[in-house]
């Protein structure tokens, strides 16, 4: 029999397409939102961005709730404080100026660094450094009185021992982590990109037997996303466009495909 479980879900993960860095989790009645639009509501939404690729700025620059705002109000997005200099400039000022310049002063980007704790919306956010091509801090949500962990990674070098032992020290309930490429032949090509492949998280996987992985992001090259989706279901792996998840965390329910 089917049951529908809707108004007793704990979480929510939501993506916006398979090649899109999108990320929207909300824990109970609080929304996480990485490299994802924006909204008006600061007392629900907590803003995130990973890292200054455009991918994900792009996603994040969407949204047009801003006209919603009352006047002296603004949409706080949380940033990685990244010095490298651009132009005389450094990245994240840079990023500062271009979003005050396209919202009209009412999206401002909050320095994040390594570690950072951020108490906010009944929750802690940590910043996680994982090492990218770019300055990457994915976001660990511990929301108090929920016993319902996750770890957004941005994008990361899947490889990288050091990112594997980070994650894995956190262990989350929920791994939310790009997934560049998946095929054997793909390998050498990812790591050094310092991107994440299927194979990297095979291994997180047998770290992690407890933590529920979700993958995101994955390369535009593929055409078809449908044979991905059967290698992760296969795996052991969510690859679905909108998933519901319950009290047991390992418990989970995928509303939408892509
Ligand atoms: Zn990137
Ligand atoms: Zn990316």
């Amino acid at each position: 029999m089917m049951v529908d479980r809707t108004g007793s879900s704990v979480a929510k993960l939501e993506l916006h397409a398979p090649y899109h860095p999108y990320i929207s989790v909300r824990i109970q009645d609080k929304y996480y939102s990485v490299d994802a639009a924006c909204s008006n509501r600061a007392d629900k939404f907590v803003h995130w961005i990973t890292h200054f690729h455009f991918d994900h700025i792009r996603s994040s620059i969407a949204g047009g709730a801003d006209y919603l705002l009352e006047q002296g109000e603004v949409i706080t997005i949380f940033a990685p404080l990244d010095t490298t200099q651009v132009n005389g400039m450094s990245c994240f000022k840079l990023h500062e100026e271009l979003y005050k310049f396209h919202s009209k002063g009412k999206r401002v980007l909050n320095p994040v660094i390594p570690f950072q704790k951020i108490p906010i919306n009944n929750s802690m956010l940590t910043a996680i450094p994982l090492e990218h091509s770019f300055l990457n801090l994915g976001l660990f949500i511990e929301k108090i009185d929920t016993e319902f962990t996750v770890l957004i990674t941005g994008d990361w070098k899947g490889s990288s021992s050091e990112n594997q032992a980070r994650i894995a020290d956190l262990s989350p309930h929920l791994l939310v982590t790009e997934c560049r490429y998946f095929e054997d032949s793909k390998y050498q090509e990812t790591e050094d990109r310092f991107h994440v492949h299927f194979r990297d998280l095979k291994q997180i996987k047998k770290e992690l037997p407890d933590t529920t992985i979700a993958i995101a992001h994955v390369s535009r090259t593929y055409r078809d996303v449908h044979p991905l989706v059967s290698k992760c279901r296969k795996e052991g792996f969510i690859f679905a466009k909108k998933v519901l998840f319950y009290n047991d965390f390992a418990d989970y329910e995928i509303l939408e495909e892509f």
